[in-house]
Parts: structure tokens; C-alpha cells; sequence
């Protein structure tokens, strides 16, 4: 049973749980996917019908942010906690890396998800990064039969919501690949071309805040996102 939270059910893990869930997948026959829905998701699915449906069809729902976390505690369905889409990978890259694992890195500038792989063969011995694709690509039946020539276990999605999601519904299952995650700016992370909040920004839930201060550009998309705790607020109000 998954708790929903405005129209987009989560599966209520920890980390921990989380990246175990994640692992099954991979072992698992077949083509499955993930997805971190933040604030900007939730409120980018009330508009958009088949973004929805996308979130709502991954075999993986994780709660990216404080917001979620707040949103569910407001509706009376609290989650266990947040689970960063970026914690769930890189604990999975160190799972995949002790299970010789094939991953794939799809996304982000040119240049930029070789220099990702780079530095997380060096962080995560022993992982095999089997190709790499910028997220800037015309035709998508070549990137489909790249993954597939490499034989990826696992792809990282990162092409930005909702064209991520929607590329993995339409193109994952013909790659072979057993898990994709949609991981939006994470390669910009792993690569060392956006620097991630520090650790007690991170604690105390204000990752938003660090990212704002780095891109003050962002405040016009974040000044929208309290309005997920005001339509939590609003859903709770109509329940009771
Ligand atoms: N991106 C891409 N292809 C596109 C649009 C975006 O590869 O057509 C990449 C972009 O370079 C960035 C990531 O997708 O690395 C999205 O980053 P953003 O910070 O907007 O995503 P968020 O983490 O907020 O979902």
C-alpha cells in the first residue's frame, strides 16, 4: 500500500529499505523504474494528467524532500523520512559495485556524464560503468540501442522532470536494462559541475535552501513550492 500524498503515492521506506527494494529490482526479471518526486513534481503532476500517471506507474516511488516529508504530516500520513533521490543511488552504487553491476549514465551537457563516471569508479571500486550518453540527443532509438548494445543493468536517468519520466515509461523497457532512476541534476553532482548542500543543510531538511543561494535564478520556480503544505493543508481541512 503506498501513502498518497496529493495524487502521488510514495512507497513509505527508509534509505536503508529503499535501496534493498532497489537491489530486488535489479535481480529481478524484466524492466522496472524509479522515480523521486520533490515538491516542484507534485505540483508539476496536479497539471499534467500523463506526468501523473508516470510517477504512478514506477515500480519505486521515493520521497525526495522536505517537502514531501511535510506535505504527508500535514495529510495525517506520515513517512518514515525523506530519501534523497542521490543518497538512494550512490548506496546503491556501492551495492552494484560489490555485485559487478553494469551501469549506464544518461544525461546532463556534454561531457558531463564522463566525468561523472570518472569520479565514481573512483569513489566506488570495482563498479562498471558501462556507457554514457549526454541528455541533449535528437533521436532516441540510437540512445535506446546504446544502452542495449552495453548491456546495462542500470540506468540513471537525468534529463530533468518530467522528460525523464516520460522517457523511461516510453524507452526503458526496449533497452534491456532491469532498473532505470530518474535522477534529475545528480550527474551535474557526481560530476563536480553543481556542488551539493552541505551536510547540516542537508539534516535540518534546508537543501532548498543551499540551492537557492547558489542559484538565486531558481526563486521564481520555489516561491511556488509552499503551495504544496497550503493544498496539503486544504486536503486535510476537506477530510475532516
Ligand atoms: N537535461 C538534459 N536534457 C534536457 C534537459 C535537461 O540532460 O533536455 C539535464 C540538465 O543538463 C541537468 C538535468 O537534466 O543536468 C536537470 O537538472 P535540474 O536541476 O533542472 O533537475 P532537477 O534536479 O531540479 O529535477
Amino acid at each position: 500500500m503506498r501513502t498518497d500524498v496529493l495524487g502521488v503515492g510514495f512507497d513509505n521506506l527508509t534509505l536503508e529499505e529503499a535501496v534493498e527494494a532497489g537491489a530486488s529490482l535489479v535481480e529481478a526479471e524484466g524492466f522496472h523504474y524509479t522515480v523521486t518526486p520533490n515538491p516542484e513534481f507534485l505540483l508539476a503532476a496536479r497539471k499534467n494528467p500523463p506526468f501523473r500517471q508516470a510517477l504512478l506507474g514506477a515500480d519505486l516511488v521515493l520521497a525526495d524532500g522536505i517537502g514531501v516529508i511535510y506535505s504527508a504530516k500535514i495529510l495525517g500520513r506520515p513517512l518514515k523520512g525523506k530519501v534523497p533521490g542521490i543518497d538512494f543511488a550512490q548506496r546503491l552504487l556501492a551495492w552494484m559495485a560489490n555485485h559487478g553491476k553494469r551501469l549506464f549514465l544518461l544525461g546532463a551537457k556534454p561531457g558531463v556524464a564522463e566525468l561523472a563516471a570518472a569520479n565514481l569508479k573512483s569513489t566506488y571500486p570495482g563498479l562498471i560503468v558501462c556507457g554514457t550518453h549526454d541528455g541533449y540527443f535528437k533521436e532516441d532509438g540510437p540512445v535506446v540501442e546504446e544502452i542495449r548494445a552495453a548491456a546495462a543493468d542500470v540506468v540513471f536517468v537525468c534529463l530533468g522532470a518530467p522528460k525523464q519520466e516520460f522517457w523511461m515509461v516510453e524507452h526503458g523497457p526496449a533497452t534491456g536494462a532491469h532498473l532505470m532512476i530518474g535522477l534529475g541534476g545528480s550527474l551535474d553532482v557526481f560530476a563536480g559541475v553543481v556542488e551539493r548542500a552541505p551536510q547540516a543543510f542537508q539534516k535540518l531538511g534546508l537543501e532548498w535552501l543551499h540551492r537557492l543561494i547558489k542559484e538565486p535564478k531558481r526563486i521564481g520556480r520555489m516561491a511556488k513550492l509552499p503551495l504544496v503544505l497550503w493544498y496539503a493543508l486544504g486536503a486535510r481541512m476537506g477530510r475532516n
